[in-house]
């Protein structure tokens, strides 16, 4: 019997496609994580999940229909805009004002911002690189030709 060779091809490009499909949804759920962690100060596992899950909706929710979290513990009101704000955070979560006006915090919020991106980027970088190394282990042998 002859060997469907076209077919193989084929089925072969399939799979590659659609594992690489599933890995790029993986890293976006691991981005719209991190990125709702880190900007947003919510949960990383929901949003990974969520976005793994529900895709654009999530990516929709994240980025355009929820601000900052604002916790209980450090709810004050921001003396400009006058709406909830953090405590912890130098700058109103709404109107970007500086919360306690004194300019000796603007040389550390920039640094601080500076090595929160970098923080991220690494983390992104270190997680992606896991994720497509998980993927390379081609679980089927080699036949050597
Ligand atoms: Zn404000």
């Amino acid at each position: 019997m002859t060997p469907d060779l076209g077919g193989q091809i084929q089925r072969a490009m399939l799979d590659r496609a659609a594992a690489s499909a599933a890995i790029a949804w993986i890293v976006i759920a691991i981005g719209v994580g991190l990125w709702a962690s880190e900007v947003k100060r919510r949960r990383f596992w929901i949003w990974f999940l969520l976005s793994f899950v529900t895709g654009p909706v999530a990516w929709y929710l994240i980025f355009s229909r929820l601000g900052i979290a604002v916790p209980v513990s450090v709810r004050i009101t921001c003396p400009k805009c006058q709406k909830l704000t953090r405590s912890d955070m130098p700058r109103c979560v709404r109107c970007r004002a500086f919360i306690d006006d004194s300019s000796r915090h603007r040389a550390g919020d920039l640094a601080r911002q500076a090595a929160t991106m970098v923080f991220t980027a690494r983390r992104l970088l270190g997680t992606t690189r896991r994720a497509v190394d998980a993927a390379r282990q081609d679980p089927k042998p080699r036949s050597g030709r």
